[in-house]
């Protein structure tokens, strides 16, 4: 006797589509939830996990909302220096720290480090450490997340973070950082923090309406500008490095990589535009070699150094300029 499918077989039944709700809202709230098995899911097709991408769609499709409020350059101020702040966050502290560890701090330090960081909405320090740190070991082969060489412009930008594969935080590539419990569980929960950011935004704005009414700021203006336009364009500003920092620009060292060196990059990313250097020598706390090649993100740690938050800043080894040299001096031959 033919057996009835049970209500789960069915690809649209109300059972599946409530587990998938309840599946995606926790995932939404813990970032190592994988009810399938970390295994399975980082042997899925590079393809879109529709589900744990909502809000980063949503947070996309929420620019469309700059046309429901009226113009403030208080608010667009305000916007471009949380954009400033936060990119200092991913390159000083999510990349130089956690991923290369290219200088020390306290761990009360390291954590608020990880908290700030979070305020950008690139997910965990853990998770971003661990899939930069696959990048360096494979930059530009087949098996690199985000190579435009072998996946495309589009891929390297944005697609690879969309993929199924991709979300889970490869512990075993950052023991380092996961002996410390907080930063584990920061990651983890890496949900909340932007959850935060996007009611203090509204709420900053409804403090200086309340306040400050002088200034004609709403707790709208600064939700959509602060909250939501200078964070995706913050995104796609650490995106860039995936890709154009792999396309566009001049080649100062022979990596194996496509790794190349761009101003433009390095004034929007405060200092990761010297990309191909940092690919020659990926310990260093500088990416800028050189005075001339605008590093913001370094004299800031270099400030920070001064006040003992800091310490142990990684020099660009002699043999690196030595190298440098060499190579220019070929050049001009
Ligand atoms: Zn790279
Ligand atoms: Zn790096």
């Amino acid at each position: 006797m033919p057996s009835t499918p049970s209500v789960d077989a069915r690809p649209w039944s109300i059972g599946r589509i409530r587990r998938a709700f309840f599946v995606m809202l926790r995932q939404w709230w813990d970032s190592d939830y994988h009810p399938e098995g970390v295994e399975v899911v980082k042997a899925k097709e590079e393809k879109i996990d529709m589900k744990r991408t909502m809000p980063f769609i949503l947070l996309h499709t929420a620019c469309l909302l700059v046309f429901t409020v009226s113009w403030n350059w208080w608010v667009f101020g305000f916007a471009v220096a949380f954009y400033f702040f936060r990119m200092f966050a991913i390159t000083a502290f999510y990349h130089r720290y956690f991923s290369h560890r290219s200088y020390s701090t306290s761990r009360p330090a390291q954590f608020v480090f990880a908290v700030i960081g979070n305020m950008a909405m690139q997910r965990g320090a853990l998770w971003w450490a661990s899939t930069h740190r696959h990048h360096h070991k494979h930059s530009d082969d087949e098996h690199d997340i985000h190579s435009p060489r072998h996946k495309g412009f589009w891929w390297s930008h944005i697609g690879w973070i969309t993929s199924h594969r991709n979300f889970p935080t490869d512990y075993t590539r950052i023991k380092d950082l996961a002996k410390f419990p907080e930063l584990v569980f920061l990651n983890r929960h890496d949900f909340f923090i932007p959850v935060l950011v996007l009611a203090g935004c509204w709420f900053s704005g409804w403090l200086l309406q309340t306040f400050v009414p002088s200034m004609g700021v709403t707790g709208a203006q600064m939700a959509i500008w602060c909250g939501v336009v200078s964070t995706v364009a913050l995104m796609h500003g650490t995106f860039f490095i995936n890709s154009l920092a792999h396309v566009f620009g001049g080649r100062r060292f022979k990596t194996t990589d496509d790794s190349r060196n761009s101003l433009l990059l390095a004034l929007i990313t405060l200092g990761e535009g010297w990309h191909n250097n940092h690919h020659r020598y990926q310990y260093s706390a500088r990416q800028g070699f050189y005075w001339w090649e605008l590093d913001i993100s370094y004299y800031v740690l270099k400030m920070m150094s001064w006040l003992g938050i800091v310490w142990d800043l990684q020099p660009v080894p002699a043999r690196i300029y030595s190298e440098a040299d060499r190579l220019r001096q070929e050049g001009r031959r």
